[in-house]
């Protein structure tokens, strides 16, 4: 196993950004682990699964009807052999999987694969919201990225062309739901670095996470 960075945080925070940018300057692979739950809750309605129904859940998380692939630019989810990536990236399938997230058992159905991620590689990126806490609690470097909510949900309603405040009110029920939940719940992972992005902009945040980075290394 090859040695783990996490990036934790709220929706939209610029988890994903940041993974794929050290990435490229690390030269080594990362995965978003959202892809995981919001791949699972894509399977679960095309197969007429209730979102409410955890022990099918968790069977449907072993199945291999659907998987996660790690590419640089992105962490593609498959379904039945197609690549529904796009699909899932929706506001409307991150709820779902915020749903589907709350069961202990559809999470520890999932924690196998996610840490699969980290065998065979030098090193690996992992961005979610219990990475630092749950997936990975030996990771080397923690990192745990916020912003303010309305700056979070500018970020996504310009990448999907939506109303800014309507995504923000469905991102902030979903933090509100990732934060509360018993297990796994969002929280800054211990020895973590902490940055709020609100007014920071994308250049000064990796160079901020380098440097911390090479404090740990
Ligand atoms: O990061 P992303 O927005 O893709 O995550 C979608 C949902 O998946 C989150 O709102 C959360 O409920 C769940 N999730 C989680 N644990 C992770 C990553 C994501 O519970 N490590």
């Amino acid at each position: 196993m090859g040695y783990v960075i996490t990036i934790d945080g709220p929706a939209a925070s610029g988890k994903s950004s940041l993974s794929r940018e050290l990435s490229k300057k690390l030269s080594i692979p990362w995965v978003s682990t959202g892809a995981f739950y919001r791949g699972l809750a894509y399977a679960a309605l095309q197969r007429k699964i209730a979102l409410t129904d955890k022990v099918a859940l968790s069977e449907l998380a072993l199945s291999p009807a659907w998987r996660v692939e790690m590419t640089p630019e992105k962490t593609q989810v498959w379904y039945e052999n197609t690549d529904v990536t796009e699909k899932i990236s929706q506001e409307e399938v991150g709820n779902y999987a915020s749903q589907v997230s709350h069961y202990p058992e559809v999470r520890s159905s999932l924690l196998d694969h996610q840490r699969q991620c980290a065998f065979k590689v030098e090193g690996l990126i992992a961005e979610g919201r219990d990475c630092g806490t749950v997936v990975f609690p030996q990771a080397e470097v923690k990192i745990y990225l916020t912003a303010s909510s309305e700056n979070r949900a500018h970020r996504r309603a310009q990448e999907q062309g939506q109303d800014q405040k309507a995504i923000e009110a469905q991102q902030q029920q979903r933090d509100q739901q990732d934060t509360t939940r018993k297990t796994a719940p969002l929280q800054i992972p211990k020895d973590a670095l902490v940055l709020d992005t609100t007014n920071l902009d994308f250049n000064e945040v990796v160079t901020k996470v380098q440097q911390f980075i090479k404090t740990k290394l």
